[in-house]
């Protein structure tokens, strides 16, 4: 991929919301998305699939059936297109090509010098809708999803808790970490999430007494990124480095909730388990890495000292662009500050995704170096991104963590603190947590991932 004529600055469109400079979806971004449209709303109806510009949607399939789609450009008939998830859409070997050309139509009817669909009322009534009345799906119901521990400084940090002379193990630096995740508990950002209960350890000072089993009091959020896979690999043929960003066809942000006292009790020795698999949320859009081209930047540069990555992982080209300059951020609000009517509180904000010690490349090529077949519209995360410093990281487990005072032991948890004078350690019922995403650089437009929301609700009684 190249910068090409898709990411001139100057390029602008029709739909006005989508030329401010503050918006996350110009008309270079056009993730995809999948929906339901008002009057669709029954459950048993097939989402949509959508491109968002602005503050609005474009319904494909509304563009098809009013002939503004030109079919000859594809494959296979437009019907593909009718429904959202894109999972159909990408199972066949053309399937990305085909969804990059109906990217490239929808483009074109929405340039600001283009009539066709501007000047057509009724179409562009039945096509163009207003983004706040849609209700999102899932823009893949990923086959599978697994998820990494990329971020150097949060394995350090997370490390140093528990290991407070050793925080890395000694693989961290040869192998890419992971473990699979769930994927029937993946839902799109606005879902609300249920606290989970589980069996937690017994107290430190009474290690003999039994488990207790009630809601989860340490319930936390793990900001990170998400890359769908786009075509995927035969079982037993792996993904070559050079060729692993071809596999990926865009990137979302992804929250990956996690209840801290059941997962310090069930971890060992296999790993996380019912302490993440009870909801993991996805944003509504599926950002490409086309529209990411101008915000590619090096891979994250290793202390000399550190081991070179092993052949099968490491690519020039990878190295020399295979990072993403993004800007992530997490926000807050608490029921209290809703009931006040305030706005969520920024409580996090970092630019440590291109500082990932595994580019998303890497994380692809290694997935499948065992043979592992990756199927489209899985999900691939990243692991919870953060940087060295507060205020940089990904999670409360971290950012209100105050390492240890001079006798070796924790000091207290330092409370975040809300504009109400509310505390949290961790997350309360009610809490509501948004991940943001950007990309900024001079000489191109901002292109956002949109929010990832999700609001805690409490366990079931
Ligand atoms: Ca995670």
């Amino acid at each position: 991929m190249a910068i090409n004529e898709t990411h001139d600055p100057n390029l602008k469109s029709w739909v006005e919301s989508a030329n401010d400079p503050t918006t996350d979806f110009p008309i270079q971004n056009l993730p995809f998305v999948a929906f339901r449209r008002p009057d669709e709303q029954e459950a048993w109806v097939h989402s949509r699939l959508g491109i968002r510009i602005g503050d609005r949607v474009i319904d494909i399939w509304a563009l098809a059936e009013r002939g503004l789609l030109d079919e000859g450009a594809f494959a296979h008939d437009l019907s593909t297109f009718e429904t959202g998830p894109l999972g159909s859409a990408l199972t066949r070997d053309t399937g990305a090509r085909e969804l990059h050309e109906l990217r490239r139509q929808v483009r074109n009817l929405l340039h600001a010098d283009t009539q066709r669909l501007h000047r057509d009322g009724s179409a562009r009534e039945r096509a163009v809708l207003a983004a706040d009345s849609l209700a999102w799906c899932t823009p893949f119901d990923p086959p599978d999803y697994t998820d990494f521990y990329a971020s150097i400084h949060h394995a350090t940090t997370v490390g140093s808790m528990f290991r407070p002379d050793n925080a890395l193990l000694p693989n961290y630096k040869w192998v890419p970490i992971g473990y699979h995740g769930r994927a029937s508990s993946i839902v799109v950002g606005g879902t609300d999430i249920r606290r989970p209960i589980g069996q937690q350890a017994p107290p430190d000072d009474r290690p003999t007494q039994p488990p207790t089993v009630g809601p989860s009091k340490m319930l936390d959020y793990e900001l990170e990124v998400g890359a769908f896979i786009g075509p995927g690999n035969d079982l037993g043929k792996p993904i070559p480095i050079g060729d692993a960003e071809k596999h990926i066809f865009g990137l979302c942000l992804v929250n990956d909730w996690s209840a801290r006292d059941l997962q310090k009790w069930e971890y060992q020795p296999l790993g996380p388990f019912l302490a993440k698999n009870f909801a993991t949320t996805i944003s509504p859009y599926v950002v490409t890495l086309e529209a990411l081209e101008p915000f590619r930047c090096p891979a994250f540069r290793r202390p000399d000292s550190d081991p070179r990555p092993l052949p099968y992982l490491l690519d020039e080209q990878n190295q020399a662009r295979g990072g993403i300059d993004l800007t992530l951020e997490v926000w807050l609000r608490s029921a209290e500050m809703e009931r006040r009517g305030m706005s969520a509180v920024r409580i996090s904000r970092s630019n440590a995704f291109k500082d990932l010690y595994w580019t998303l490349g890497q994380l692809v090529a290694h997935h499948a170096s065992n043979g592992c077949n990756l199927r489209p519209g899985d999900l691939i995360a990243s692991g919870t991104v953060s940087g060295p410093e507060p205020g940089t990281r990904g999670c409360m487990l971290e950012s209100t963590w105050q390492g240890r005072g001079p006798d070796g032991k924790p000091l207290p948890r330092k409370p975040i603190e809300l504009p109400t004078g509310e505390k949290r350690t961790f997350l309360e019922d009610g809490d509501e947590v948004t991940l943001r995403g950007y990309c900024e650089r001079d000489g191109f437009r901002r292109v956002g991932f949109g929010e990832c929301r999700g609001k805690v609700l409490p366990a079931r009684a």
